[in-house]
């Protein structure tokens, strides 16, 4: 049979399956396991292939199988169920929101973000902050705050992992078509294409917005891969945190000022503005700029601004906070400066904060300083900031420092795994969702039998298990080898799993202090343990690199072969199997440094009580029966001191506490009553308080909604 070249570049859909495109570019999908179905029951094989990207499955699905599902009267039913569900979800008006508040429908919310964590088939993300970001913008949508998010689109997103045979990591770039991507061109209200235009030394540059729609939010994205930009300029928004410092500021500017200008052209004039970590916070000075055109003087446009404006700081590590030399921010704003009505030194003083190398504009001070809302992301890193940025506030002890915190949260939905949600169903109740922050519905967790719960737990470790086991095959496959150690992992084995940005203060090595002593507990035989381990270095990270490369050798060295993984390639996907399929969350930061943490929110939700050293959102969530601490809740002066007593406590709780309640005290069917405990406890404990239900809740009640009403 001859395939016709055009069936590959675009395929009608069959007119009672033609909604397939409207789900298709509302990423509503990716939060909707059901919706995601009726893709990959198409054409299984091609779902994969597109990596579960519906926009591009439908460019490349052939004719025969759209027409086969068409006839296919389960499918059709299914079908028509979950495009029913998206337009009542759409359409509804008994939201969150309008019950909560309804005088506040016209207070625009615009926040602005380097990156948006919102599906792997959309790589426009890092890490933490990028998935907390796209969890925000899906919740608010969820909510039906009256919410905007203002991005850049990435065109070749952040790296994927390579690992080379000696397990070093290596970048690899992938241009994204946007044909492929469920984005299309913003338009004002009389049909123009939006393009921002901002002034960078010696010329202008120019960015196209696009916008993407996340359920009922929208998500505003630039590009500056257009002409006539310079070929340079045309790169400036290609990758996420690649380029040099100068490639930085000029994207900061164009991501801050840029943004503002793409919203007043489509009209949209937001009452509360939200800086989601420093580099968005030249979005203040154009504020300024706007305000004081208008004739306003300094000082009002400066408390006007920070009236509404809102600040969130994300990293207690200094190196983590922008922060650009004086001759930079010279060269770049030169022009500006007078715009402001201001002076070298005034326009400088915005921003000032002294290093050991001079004064530098710093990013995060603009942010504290031009906002009167300002928070960190756990109780503890709330704690840190007040400490960190006390300097500013001066006359203030550190508690007094106003700078409060709101603990990060995930979204549920995106997290859950289906599994569990029938189980969830079935005890919580039908409409659990809607009152996902509720502390009280949780407790019917404990109504959940023990073998009902087990076996989900057990189906899903399995599908880990295979996870692990197909991507390692691919791997080699990809570098025309076999596997060296088959098969791979257990799918009875007590399965622990450490996933996260290898930046050095996260410890991933923590475990190896004590090689043999390791491989002495893994290795009982009434008691084994396997380790799943992925994560990314930054590609300038050479200490992280040989981080990942160190665990990757150790994974084949006799005593660990077998029972220790490294997954290569830590994105959505990978982070969305792995927190499902772990029995144990394991995190190991040198405290204090990590500000939250959320990869252990979703184990903890699907049932994968968490190990963690009391840093970030842990000392809030641990009550001594729904995981277990590492270390003591201290700090040290010296680093190798506190490594060594944090292995010696990881040691300890692995084999005396973690591995035995696993273990010990099973029935006669095999399920394990205490551990059927600790997991009923992880979830009825944390569902509610590390949602992003909760989290957005209290934004809107501490931030947003004074920010809205400030007159
Ligand atoms: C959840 C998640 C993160 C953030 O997790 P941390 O606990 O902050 O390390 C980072 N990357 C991916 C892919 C995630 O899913």
């Amino acid at each position: 049979m001859i395939e016709l070249d055009t069936e590959l570049i675009y395929t009608p859909i069959p007119k009672p399956i033609a909604r397939l495109r409207d789900l298709a570019y509302n990423i509503w999908w990716s939060w909707h396991p059901e919706a995601q179905e009726l893709f990959r029951q198409i054409d299984p094989e091609l779902w994969e292939q597109v990596y579960h990207n519906p926009v591009k499955f439908l460019r490349e699905v052939r004719q025969r199988s759209l027409a086969a599902v068409v006839s296919n009267e389960a499918y059709m039913q299914h079908f028509n169920a979950v495009l029913q569900n998206l337009d009542s979800y759409m359409q509804s008006q008994d939201t969150w929101f309008n019950r909560n508040y309804p005088d506040l429908k016209d207070a625009t919310i615009a926040y602005f973000s380097a990156e948006f964590g919102i599906h792997e088939s959309l790589p426009i993300y890092s890490g933490g902050l990028g998935i907390l970001s796209g969890d925000h913008v899906k919740e608010s949508s969820d909510m039906a705050l009256p919410f905007i998010g203002v991005g850049f689109i990435y065109p070749q997103g952040y790296f994927r992992q390579r690992l080379d045979h000696s397990g070093w990591q290596f970048a690899e770039y992938h241009k994204l078509n946007f044909a492929d991507a469920p984005a299309v061109p913003a338009l004002t209200e009389d049909g123009h294409e939006v393009v921002v235009e901002v002034e960078l030394p010696g010329r202008m540059i120019y960015a196209k917005v696009y916008r993407i729609q996340v359920g009922r939010t929208t998500l505003l994205l630039m590009d500056t891969d257009i002409h006539p930009n310079n070929p340079q300029d045309r790169e400036l928004s290609a990758r996420l945190y690649g380029g040099d410092q100068e490639m930085r500021i000029a994207q900061e500017i164009v991501l801050g000022i840029g943004g503002v200008r793409a919203l007043r052209q489509l009209g949209i004039n937001p009452r509360v503005w939200h800086m989601n970590e420093g580099h968005s916070a030249f979005l203040v000075l154009e504020l300024m700029r706007e305000k004081i055109s208008a004739g306003m003087s300094f000082d009002q446009a400066t408390q006007e601004i920070q009236r509404h404006t809102i600040f969130t700081t994300h990293t207690p590590v200094p190196a983590g906070n922008d922060a650009f030399p004086y001759q930079m921010i010279e060269k770049f704003f030169w022009r500006y400066w007078p715009q402001l009505g201001l002076n070298h030194d005034d326009f400088m003083n915005l921003a000032r904060q002294d290093q050991s190398w001079g004064p530098t504009f710093a990013m995060t001070v603009l942010g504290l300083k031009m906002a009167n809302y300002r928070n960190g992301v756990s109780k503890l890193h709330g704690h840190v900031a007040r400490g960190m940025w006390q300097w500013l506030f001066p006359g203030k002890s550190q508690d007094d420092v106003p700078i409060t915190s709101i603990t990060n949260g995930v979204h549920t939905a995106s997290w859950l795994a289906p599994e569990m949600r029938a189980v969830f169903d079935a005890y919580i109740g039908q409409n659990w969702e809607d009152n996902i922050d509720d502390p009280q519905q949780w407790q019917k967790v404990y109504e959940i039998p023990d073998d009902v719960l087990w076996e989900v737990r057990v189906k899903l470790r399995k599908q880990l298990v295979d996870f692990a086991r197909e991507r390692t095959r691919q791997r080699f496959h990809r570098m025309g080898q076999e596997p060296p150690i088959w098969p791979l992992l257990n799918e009875d084995t007590l399965t622990i799993g450490f996933a996260r940005r290898f930046a050095t203060y996260k410890r991933a090595t923590l475990m190896f202090k004590d090689i043999e002593r390791l491989k002495a507990i893994i290795n009982r035989h009434d008691r084994p343990v396997q380790i799943v381990f992925a994560g990314k270095a930054h590609p300038a990270d050479t200490p992280g690199k040989h981080f990942i490369q160190d665990i990757y050798q150790l994974s084949f060295q006799p005593g660990l072969a077998g029972r220790i993984v490294f997954i290569e390639e830590y994105d959505i996907a990978v982070g969305r199997e792995l927190t499902r399929g772990v029995d144990v969350w394991l995190n190991n930061p040198r405290r204090p440094h990590e500000a939250s943490g959320t990869s252990g929110q979703k184990a903890a939700l699907n049932g994968a009580p968490n190990a963690s050293i009391l840093d970030g959102w842990w000392p809030e969530a641990y009550d001594g029966s729904n995981g277990w601490k590492i270390g003591e809740e201290r700090e040290y002066s010296n680093h190798d001191e506190q490594d060594w007593q944090d292995a010696q406590s990881f040691y300890h709780v692995l084999e005396h506490e973690i591995a035995a309640s696993f273990y010990e005290e099973r029935n006669e069917k095999g399920v394990p009553r205490r551990w059927m405990q600790i997991c009923k406890n992880s979830i009825a404990t944390t569902a509610h308080l590390f949602s992003m239900r909760r989290m957005l809740a209290d934004y809107m009640r501490y931030l947003y909604v004074p920010a809205a009403r400030s007159e």
